[in-house]
């Protein structure tokens, strides 16, 4: 028989969008889950699952929060190494920092190493699956999914396809990057628990043509998602204005390429046009807020809770390298902060609903993780709510859950992360 393994402790999940409805009546609180062949068997009441699964092992985790792993809707794993660095604005950041580090995964073995390196890294922090932007070279593809491939986890990638406004070494084709990233998608996608993403980097860095090559991809693949760059920051909008003088907006330079669609990724988007956010919303595009990137970079704040008001779909992401750390729970945090920012509390419930089930929705995943419920793929963290003696004293007179997890949320990194299940098996235990 499969082994069953029985956590309990506070079991956290949502029955619906909290951003829909009131937050506390969209999650529900258990006291244990049950985890069998890499999914979820069921959720319930500590005395009902041990009857009814009475030959389950048993890992008691008393008052730490079991939940859904983070999914992380935007990262470039290739920036690892360059994370937190001084000083720039986009553009500049690209051409000091990003470039000639992304230059490097021309070496298999380079990209080999920052690839478990940054699996290793998500993983302590509770990331169980991300979509990842890789580099031009379609080793660095190679190397991230054969890196999740061996962990058994969820994730998707793609190739950043750049053929201009980029340094020698950093550029393909547009005839070399459908071919690139034709034959990746053939390799990987569909495979195990991998996803391939049609990968243009941004408009300023791809001619016409070459999105035109990529929007035929996507169309001969529908399935695949596609993840770019949209409205970052406002010299970046002016730059794509000048790149494309009769586009619309910076949208339709996607649009008029066969590259917006439902299954389309859209990362940063603060500084939309009305008929953007038209547009984005008719065809159920996700949009990717990315927080931490967006106040390090110093590009905007991200409209939350105007873009959810209208009914866009998004999700939450790191932006590792651009932002400025691995962990999903600091990002929730800078995502609270623009909210205030922006005249709106973010409840905790809607915080960890976009880091878990707003992602994965994001991802077209929503189905199969972000969330538990009997089913879905057993991607867990178990979160120590009292990780640090500064947490510890706040999370102590807390009132209810919420008021509990918010100081993690707030002041949490990965040391709040007690364990990490991934396609049930243990990742990570601390
Ligand atoms: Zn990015």
């Amino acid at each position: 028989m499969t082994q069953q393994t029985i956590l309990t402790g506070q079991v956290l999940s949502f029955d619906r969008s909290p951003f829909e409805d009131p937050p506390k009546e969209a999650a529900r609180l258990d006291e244990a889950v049950v985890l069998q062949g890499g999914h979820v068997a069921a959720v319930g009441t500590a005395a009902g699952l041990r009857a009814g699964f009475p030959h389950a092992k048993v890992v008691d985790h008393g008052r730490h929060v079991i939940m859904a792993g983070f999914v992380d809707a935007h990262v470039h794993y290739p920036q690892t190494a360059m994370i937190a660095s001084w000083g720039k604005r986009l553009i500049d950041w690209l051409n000091t920092y990003t470039f000639p580090e992304e230059m490097k995964f021309a070496d298999p073995a380079y990209a080999g190493e920052i690839a478990g390196r940054y699996l290793d890294l998500t993983a302590a922090h509770g990331t169980t699956t991300m979509c990842s932007f890789c580099t031009i070279h379609p080793a660095s593809v190679d190397a991230i999914f054969a890196a999740a491939q061996a962990r058994g986890q969820r994730v998707v990638a793609g190739k950043t396809c750049m053929d201009r406004n980029a340094p020698d070494g950093l550029r393909d084709t547009a005839q070399s990057a459908y071919d690139d990233s034709k034959a990746l998608l053939k390799r990987w996608h569909g495979i195990d628990r991998l996803s391939y993403a049609i990968t243009p980097r941004f408009s300023p860095t791809s001619t016409p043509d070459q999105l035109q090559a990529l929007g035929a991809l996507w169309s001969e693949h529908p399935d695949c998602l596609m993840q770019t760059h949209l409205s970052e920051q406002t010299d970046e909008i002016d730059w794509v204005r000048s790149l494309y003088p009769s586009a619309r907006d910076y949208l339709d330079t996607y649009e008029a390429h066969g590259l917006l669609g439902r299954n389309g990724l859209y990362g940063h988007a603060i500084h939309l046009e009305p008929r953007e956010r038209d547009r984005l919303r008719e065809v159920g595009a996700a949009l990717v807020h990315c927080p931490t990137s967006n106040t390090f970079i110093g590009s905007g704040l991200f409209d939350m809770a105007g873009l959810m008001a209208e009914g866009q779909r998004i999700g939450l992401a790191t932006d590792t390298g651009g932002g400025s750390s691995f962990s999903m729970l600091r990002t929730m945090a800078a995502a609270y902060e623009i909210g205030q920012l922006r005249g709106t509390a973010l409840h905790p419930a809607q915080l960890l609903w976009l880091a878990t089930a707003g992602s994965a929705h994001a991802l077209g995943m929503g189905s199969m993780i972000g969330n538990l419920a009997a089913g879905m793929e057993a991607d867990l963290v178990v979160l120590d709510l009292c990780s640090t003696p500064a947490i510890a004293q706040r999370a102590e007179r807390a009132g209810d859950i919420w008021e509990a997890l918010f100081p993690t949320i707030m002041m949490g990194d990965d040391r709040a992360v007690a364990e990490v299940w991934i396609g049930g098996n243990r990742a990570v235990s601390r």
